[in-house]
């Protein structure tokens, strides 16, 4: 077996006394699009802030392409090539698109393909460009999550982080968002680590799915797979 772009073992966090992961193993491949499934609380933004470095495992390990980056600061996360796009988005409010756009490519010196990459952003989200000059704070909440992940593109990440992408939007923008998704990882080879409480478009977009509850994975397996299982039906996919 080739060893997996991201590799998490045994993880646990804590915030004070509250044990908030409580023993996380799991594996992305390069090129696949994982999703970590759970409920409010279960903890999945805290495992996507331990991976970035916003907040320090206790104990585990976390693996890109074989190398630790548990216990790095979260600008050295970024340099080896992880980029977190944060639930609510968390664009800069007070600057244009382009300005976000450029901010993303921040540790990066080479112009023309920085101008190319805009270019790409610019081709999966057309509004986008349509609204470059405009100040972020004024799109509405698709347009936000829009450019979060533009600007999570520009700087040509090995793994993507995505905290409830779906987080806030409408049902038809939510499909809108996960059909970019879909297109990034299948053209542009965009790996991809979502959580979501979304179960039902999580496991459409993902090849492989893990469960979390209360800070444990309880499940894993395809996503093909677990949209079958009777537990993920009845818990996340509100079947009777
Ligand atoms: P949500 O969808 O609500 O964001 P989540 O699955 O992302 O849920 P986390 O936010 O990771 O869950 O929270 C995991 C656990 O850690 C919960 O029990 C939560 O109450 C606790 N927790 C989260 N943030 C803090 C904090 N700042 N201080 C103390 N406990 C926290």
């Amino acid at each position: 077996m080739s060893t997996p772009l991201l590799e998490i073992r045994n993880l646990e966090t804590f915030y004070g006394p509250i044990m908030a992961l409580r023993g996380v193993s799991l594996s992305v491949a390069r090129g696949r699009v994982v999703a970590v499934l759970g409920a409010n609380g279960a903890g999945k933004t805290t495992l996507l802030k331990t991976v970035s470095g916003i907040m320090t495992a206790e104990k585990g390990e976390i693996l890109l392409e074989g190398e630790t980056v548990s216990g790095l600061e979260p600008h050295r996360v970024v340099e080896a090539g992880i980029v977190h796009v944060p639930e609510g988005r968390e664009v800069f409010p007070l600057l244009t698109v382009d300005e976000n756009l450029t901010l993303g490519a921040y540790r990066r010196r080479d112009k023309a393909e920085i101008a190319r990459d805009r270019e790409m952003v610019f081709t999966y989200f057309p509004i986008l460009a349509e609204r470059r000059a405009q100040e972020a704070g004024t799109l509405s909440g698709g347009q936000q999550q829009m450019l979060a992940i533009g600007r999570g593109l520009m700087l040509r990440p090995k793994l993507m982080l995505l905290d409830e992408p779906s987080l806030g939007l409408s049902p038809l923008l939510t499909q809108e968002i996960f059909a970019i998704l879909r297109r990034l990882n299948k053209d542009e080879g965009v790996t991809m680590m979502l959580v979501e409480q979304n179960a039902a478009v999580a496991l459409d977009l993902a090849d492989d799915g893990y469960v979390l509850e209360l800070g444990r994975i309880v499940m894993n397996g395809s996503a093909a797979r677990l949209a079958e299982s009777e537990d993920i039906q009845s818990f996340y996919l509100g079947h009777a």
